[in-house]
Formats: structure tokens, C-alpha cells, sequence
């Protein structure tokens, strides 16, 4: 699959970045101080990507290839896209979209502030979308706000960049005859993350509060934790049914039983790590303990490798 050629070689890139050998995965955090992060290491790798269009239903799509999955909803009153990937894919994206159809964009929702789904705001703004999204969503993007999981401090993004709508738990929107409900998830990835859900067409966009086959990264900055990971990841199961299409925030779009899968190696790992801490051991030897190595093969093979995870987990029991 593509997704996954990406993934390798984004990681290959990494590790030629990072100037490190075939064992990256196993390094201790100190990993991600290092020069090239994780926010110019994403940038590169939407630079470089092909924007893969996978078609669903109901003239919904989901185009891949730029930081998280972008959702697509075409018909007379124009695109509705559900985030907007970086800036760096602009003219791909544009492309992967005008392959569609000529309807031009009008509508943006956000899942969450992350810039990886929101840094083409502006050109999608400029372009005619009017954007929506929770309030905390806003309030990030307004002002310079630090993610220190990533090493990063984001300036204040441009004023055409931020939500012109924005709601505190649930808004409905009617587009291209569809009911679309968004619900604010509470504190979970970030303090604004939102579920998009296509009703007629039974689609959940869920945002980062999964990453399918790829540990999760954890924004405690702006209210992330593992707890609020499995809280909405548990409200997501409540939602869905068997024929649900989900969209994940990254990785491919998949299914119930599939997020069933996240649900179980996240509860997993927070008691494997709780039990550790509660032990006594420091943050150096739970990692050296490897309480995920039973996930490694399949979940640590991206961005977020077992070693930071458990850094993520630890931080939150
Ligand atoms: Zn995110």
C-alpha cells in the first residue's frame, strides 16, 4: 500500500536525518531533541508525498499523502473539506481535488488545532472556504502556543487561517444535503478535538483521537492525555456499528473492529506502564522494560516510536 510505502520511507528519512542507525526504534527520547524534529520531519514528508484520493461513499473521499487524512464532500454548494494538511501540498491537494470535480471549496472544519490539519487554513480560506471548529481550536491558533512534545512553539497563525465559526460540545451543518453533526470529544488528543460525522452516509471522521497502526501522539500542552485517548476512543466505539466507514486522523481508513484494536493496545499499555510507575521504576527503566513490545512489530513503526510512547503514557498515570 502506499500509506505504508510512506511511512517507510518518511522513517528512512528520519533516521537519515537524525543521523542514527536501523535501531531508531528502540532509542530513548532523548531521540526527539535532536536537530531535524518531528514537526520539520512531517513537513518534509507532505513534501514529498503523492496525494492518494481513496474514494468512499456518497461523494465523500478522504485525500492522504499531507500530515492528517483530509475528508472531502463534494455537490452544488461546493467542497466541504474536514482539515486541510500542510501548506507545502497545496498545489497537489488542489489538483487531487479539481480530479473530482469543479465544485469550488467553501466549507472547512477542523478536527482539532494540530498544524498538520490546519497549517493550509489560509490558502483554503483564500480560496472560499468559510472555516469551522471548537473554540479551543481558535484559541490555539491565535496565539503562539507550545507543543512540548514536539519541541515547538507555533506563532500566532494569519487572520484568514482561523475559524470564523466556532461551538463549545455540538454543532450541526447541512451541506450538499447531507447532515454533518460535530461533537467536541472533551480534554482527549488536545482540549479541541471534534468528531465529524456524515450521517446519511454513515462516515465518521474521528481526527487524531486515532492513528491506525501508528502509536498516537499525545498533546499534553494543550490538554492531551492518555486517559482522554481512551475515553474518546471509547466513545467512538459507542457511536459506530460494523458498516461505519472511519476515518482516522492518520493512517488508512478502516473499521470498527480495527479501531477495537487501537482500543485494546491503548488500555494495554496504559497498565502495563501504570504498573511500572506505581513500582517505583523512573521513566529511563519503565522504557527499558519495553511494556509495549507485544505492539512494537505493528504500532511502532512511524513517527512516534515505542520508546516516546511510552514517554506519552508515563506522563498521564
Ligand atoms: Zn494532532
Amino acid at each position: 500500500m502506499n500509506d505504508v510505502n510512506l511511512r517507510h520511507s518518511s522513517r528512512r528519512r528520519f533516521i537519515a536525518a537524525a543521523g542514527l542507525g536501523a535501531t531508531v526504534a528502540f532509542m530513548p527520547r532523548l531521540l526527539f531533541a535532536q536537530k531535524k524534529g518531528i514537526v520539520p520531519t512531517m513537513i518534509d514528508a507532505a513534501a514529498q508525498a503523492k496525494i492518494e484520493t481513496h474514494p468512499l461513499r456518497r461523494g465523500i473521499s478522504v485525500l492522504e499523502g499531507s500530515g492528517g487524512n483530509i475528508a472531502v464532500l463534494t455537490g452544488k454548494d461546493g467542497k466541504l473539506l474536514i482539515d486541510s494538511g500542510f501548506t507545502v501540498s497545496k498545489a497537489r491537494i488542489v489538483e487531487a481535488l479539481n480530479d473530482q470535480s469543479a465544485d469550488p471549496i467553501t466549507q472547512l472544519i477542523n478536527t482539532h488545532w494540530h498544524v498538520d490539519h490546519t497549517d493550509g487554513n489560509d490558502w483554503v480560506h483564500s480560496a472560499g472556504a468559510a472555516i469551522t471548529a471548537h473554540v479551543n481550536t481558535k484559541k490555539h491558533l491565535s496565539t503562539s502556543t507550545r507543543v512540548e512534545g514536539w519541541q515547538y512553539t507555533f506563532p500566532p497563525s494569519p487572520a484568514g487561517a482561523l475559524p470564523a465559526a466556532v461551538f463549545d460540545d455540538e454543532l450541526r451543518v447541512h451541506h450538499n444535503n447531507t447532515s454533518i453533526a460535530l461533537k467536541y470529544y472533551g480534554p482527549a488528543h488536545t482540549d479541541s478535538d471534534i468528531s465529524v460525522v456524515f450521517e446519511d452516509a454513515d462516515v465518521i471522521h474521528v481526527g487524531d483521537t486515532w492513528w491506525n497502526g501508528i502509536y498516537p501522539f499525545i498533546d499534553y500542552s494543550t490538554g492531551g492525555s492518555i486517559d482522554g485517548m481512551i475515553r474518546a476512543t471509547e466513545r467512538n466505539l459507542s457511536v459506530i456499528t460494523d458498516k461505519t466507514i472511519v476515518i482516522p486522523g492518520h493512517g488508512q481508513v478502516a473499521n470498527k473492529a480495527a479501531l477495537a484494536e487501537f482500543r485494546d493496545m491503548l488500555t494495554t499499555i496504559r497498565n502495563n506502564v501504570t504498573v511500572l510507575k506505581k513500582q517505583g521504576k523512573s521513566l529511563d527503566e519503565t522504557i527499558a522494560a519495553k511494556p509495549t513490545a507485544a505492539y512494537d512489530a505493528k504500532w511502532g513503526q512511524f513517527l512516534i516510536t515505542p520508546a516516546f510512547f511510552v514517554t506519552l503514557v508515563y506522563s498521564g498515570v
